[in-house]
This record gives structure tokens, C-alpha cells and sequence, in this order.
């Protein structure tokens, strides 16, 4: 067995379509080609969108369309203690601060300064009596990445690079600097569970050993801000294969509402696992 290690980590926020099928089997082909390893990381911290239904019927998908997984499935839920201690040591090195700010605050900044993103999703610790006093009140907060903080503590963000192997969205491909108009003050824990998604994917990407990260461009932004948290965590750079999105009959890329290309809705109109491989290109 290579060290080659991939995952697909798909949300229970709904049905997979054929657009997860496509990312799924390419990750999944991409392992067995040089005989490595295949996760199937289930995302599922945000308790108020993902339902244990969807997850049972990702896991009948994906077993139906013939894949198979390192066992047992990997669940974000159980390793929140990992997130933490993540979380823990940002602050520690004054990485992170409080962000008590409403999610409708943040989009009327966002709002009025439309011109720079960069900027428009900053925001700032608060002076310490404020935060002092709204902690006292019981005030419900974010933790956000400092990005100030991330820049002084790296001397900048230039050393940052990932290797693209697949292509991002304007195809690019090779060594690939970050791009600090992809940085902000991301949030690293959200009020409501505690985490959020770019935090525990970094971790998990390191926690699991994964070597490549095969994924649809549509997260090439998203690789930047990892990159940038895994500098900060002193974790490994996987390797990233960005691939194209798939479209549906109306050219706008498969998203969850397209219900007709629902891999359940597909089985349910007779379609057979390796005709589905074949329209996508496997096999
Ligand atoms: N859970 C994410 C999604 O469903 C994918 C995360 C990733 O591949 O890094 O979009």
C-alpha cells in the first residue's frame, strides 16, 4: 500500500447528486490507482442542518455506486476535543479573538464596504472592559482568526504555497501562492457548536494523515485559508486536485436543489451503479 491517502467528506445536509458522485469516485479512483487509502469523512458539526436520514442515505449511495472506505466512517462530531485543542492553541499564541457581532451585523458591514473584501469581513477584538462586560452579561461569541496576528506571527503570508496538481477555477496548476484577497478574519468556532468548517477540516486533513485533497474547485478559496491554518497549527500541506464542477442539463453547476440528479431519485428511475460510472467517465 502507497502512503497515498484521500477522503471525500460529504455534508448530511442533503440528498448526494451526481456532482458528489462525480467527486467521490474521482477521489476514490485516484486511491486505488496507486493502491492507497480512501476515508469517508461524514461533516457533520453543524448540528442545525445535518440529519442523521441524509447521512444513512449518503452511506447507501456511496456503497451502492461501489465505493469503499477505510472503517469504521469517520465522523466530525466525535473528535470536537480535537477541534478544540486547535482552537486552543490559536489563542494561546494570540491568534484568535471574540467576535460577539450578530450574523446580520456582519453583513451590513460587509455591505457597505463591498469593494474590498479582504476588509470587509475584518473585524476586531474588542477593548478589553467591553468584552470584560458582555462576557459578565453572558453574551454569546464567535472566535475569529486574527489575520493582523497571522501576518505578524509569519512575517507574511509570501512563503505560503500549495501544490495544485488538478486545476483551480482559472486553471491554475503547480506551486500556487496564497492569495491574501482570499484571507479574512474567518471564524474558527461559531457561537452555536463550537467550530466551523475551515478549523475542522484543517485538523482532520492532518489528524487522518491525508496526503491529497481531491475536490471540487468550487473550495479552491477554500484551500488558501487552510493553507494559512495549517501554517499557523504547524501542520502538513497535502496536496491539492482541484476538479471541475459538474453541470446540470440547465449549465448552473449541481447543487443540492436539483432534485431530479439526486443519486436517490436516479436509482429510483431504474439507472444501474456502473451506467452512473460511465456518464461520469469512470470505468
Ligand atoms: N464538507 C464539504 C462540503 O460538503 C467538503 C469539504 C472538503 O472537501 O474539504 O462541501
Amino acid at each position: 500500500m502507497s502512503g497515498f491517502t484521500t477522503r471525500f467528506a460529504p455534508s448530511p445536509t442533503g440528498l448526494l447528486h451526481r456532482g458528489h458522485a462525480y467527486s467521490a469516485l474521482t477521489a476514490f479512483t485516484a486511491a486505488r490507482a496507486v493502491g492507497g487509502r480512501f476515508i469517508l469523512r461524514i461533516e457533520d458539526i453543524d448540528t442545525t442542518r445535518c440529519r442523521p436520514a441524509f447521512e444513512a442515505a449518503l452511506l447507501d449511495d456511496l456503497t451502492w455506486l461501489g465505493l469503499s472506505w477505510v472503517q469504521p466512517v469517520q465522523r466530525q462530531s466525535e473528535h470536537m476535543a480535537d477541534y478544540h485543542s486547535a482552537l486552543q492553541t490559536l489563542c494561546d499564541r494570540g491568534l484568535a479573538y471574540r467576535c460577539f457581532r450578530t450574523r446580520r451585523e456582519v453583513a451590513q458591514d460587509v455591505a457597505s464596504a463591498p469593494h474590498d473584501r479582504a476588509i470587509a469581513f475584518r473585524s476586531a477584538p474588542l477593548p478589553a472592559k467591553e468584552e470584560a462586560d458582555r462576557l459578565a452579561r453572558g453574551e454569546a461569541f464567535a472566535w475569529r482568526l486574527s489575520l493582523d496576528a497571522a501576518k505578524v506571527t509569519l512575517g507574511g503570508f509570501k512563503d505560503l504555497v500549495f501544490e495544485e496538481e488538478g486545476s483551480g477555477p482559472e486553471g491554475q496548476r503547480g506551486r500556487i501562492p496564497v492569495d491574501p484577497d482570499y484571507l479574512s478574519d474567518i471564524i474558527l468556532a461559531r457561537k452555536d457548536v463550537g467550530v466551523a468548517y475551515h478549523l475542522a477540516v484543517t485538523v482532520d486533513d492532518a489528524r487522518q494523515g491525508v496526503t491529497h485533497v481531491v475536490r471540487g474547485e468550487d473550495l479552491f478559496e477554500a484551500t488558501h485559508i487552510q493553507r494559512l491554518l495549517q501554517a499557523l497549527l504547524n501542520l502538513p500541506t497535502p496536496i491539492y486536485r482541484h476538479h471541475a464542477l459538474l453541470r446540470g442539463a440547465d449549465g448552473v453547476r449541481l447543487a443540492k436543489r436539483h432534485n431530479a440528479e439526486t443519486l436517490q431519485s436516479l436509482r429510483a428511475a431504474g439507472v444501474k451503479p456502473e451506467t452512473l460510472r460511465r456518464d461520469l467517465g469512470f470505468d
